[in-house]
């Protein structure tokens, strides 16, 4: 970090600056400009935010500006090449776009085999369905629990796709790395559970991690550094949309934001573009958008019979529009030298 000090600060209010840096650890590096004087902390990164807001509070000290990132493990900085994360055989990152595709709930095991046949004959390569479901109103269908789980792996026998699934609580986590579910996806409404992101992180499963609809870019990173601190680098993100006061469509899909989160990290990022937009019509455009602004996959939520779904029918695709849909990826995808 760098103290900038108020023009006109004296010898004793830069000598109470380096004390406090010397007290945490750093050494310092004094710049005396004609108008004034910078103090460049060196060295110890412990606790360096809270250093910084203690010095910011000093007498004629006009702001600290941060260098570093508040995160290391995710950030481009500690990394330049970008990352690839596996979930099964399916590949994200890099060359490599990874499309997920299912229905947003896992409802019974025939629309579950419908839904990933149909999404496997399409050329998804991930099965998503949830089963334990986090709906606003308690009042809505709430997912089928540990039996969505069971018909979600009859599903993968069946056809061979690797399954994401979200979690929701670290009480549901064991039973997913039991059943040996390929990816957790934590939801945006989740972001900021901590607690929850430390022990999925723990738990050694590639993990998709939803931006929260609430989130910065910057936060949503530090979501991710979460994961990553507790052991694992699996970490897809995932920009399904943020909420602003646009109400065309359910969310507002930051597409500049998932370029910007590209510039400041190495994980792959996915775009989902059934939740951000909220309705089935837009999805087709928003999702090639996407691939254009440098998306490293997508996920789809692709429903057999989007009339009769339990949830989120309106923003699902029939099979039919999803595998229309992947043919338009695959010809974009080849224009921006990327592979399916
Ligand atoms: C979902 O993927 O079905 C879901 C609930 O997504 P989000 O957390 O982005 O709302
Ligand atoms: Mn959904």
């Amino acid at each position: 970090m760098i103290i900038v000090m108020q023009p006109g600060a004296g010898e004793e209010h830069v000598r109470r600056v380096i004390e406090r840096l010397e007290a945490n650890g750093y050494g310092y590096h004094l710049s005396r400009g004609v108008e004034r004087t910078l103090i460049g902390a060196i060295g110890s990164q412990e606790h360096k935010e809270r250093v910084a807001e203690q010095i910011e509070r000093l007498p004629m000290v006009e702001r600290v500006v941060p260098i570093l990132r508040p995160y290391k493990l995710v950030s481009r900085e500690h990394e330049l090449v970008p990352l690839v994360v596996k979930i099964g055989d399916a590949v994200f990152g890099r060359e490599k776009l990874g499309i997920i595709a299912g229905p947003c709930s896992v409802e019974s095991e025939e629309q579950i085999i419908e839904a990933a046949r149909a999404v496997k004959a399409a050329g998804a390569h991930c099965l998503r369905g949830g089963a334990f479901k986090p709906r606003t109103s308690p009042y809505s269908f709430q997912g089928l629990g540990p039996e969505g789980l069971e018909l979600l792996l009859a599903a993968r026998q069946a056809t061979g796709l690797p399954i994401v699934t979200e979690v929701m609580d670290p009480r549901q986590i064991e039973l997913m790395v039991d059943k040996k579910v390929d990816a957790l996806q934590i939801g945006t409404r989740n972001m900021h559970n901590f607690d929850l992101l430390k022990e999925v992180g723990a738990c050694g499963l590639p993990v998709v991690l939803k931006r929260g609809w609430a989130a910065t870019v910057q936060e949503w990173l530090r979501a991710a550094e979460y994961v990553a601190t507790a052991g694992n680098l699996d970490i897809i993100l995932c920009e399904r949309g943020i909420r602003t006061f646009e109400t065309e469509t359910r969310f507002t899909l930051d597409l500049a934001g998932l370029a910007a989160a590209k510039l400041e990290t190495h994980l792959p990022i996915i775009v989902d573009p059934s939740h951000a937009t909220g309705t089935h019509k837009l999805v087709p455009q928003m999702s090639l958008a996407a691939i254009a602004a440098g998306a490293d996959g997508l996920m789809i939520e692709v429903h057999p019979h989007p009339d009769r779904a339990l949830s989120d029918g309106p923003q699902s695709l029939t099979p039919k529009r999803f595998s229309a849909l992947m043919d338009e990826v695959r010809k974009l995808a080849a224009v921006m030298n990327k592979e399916l």
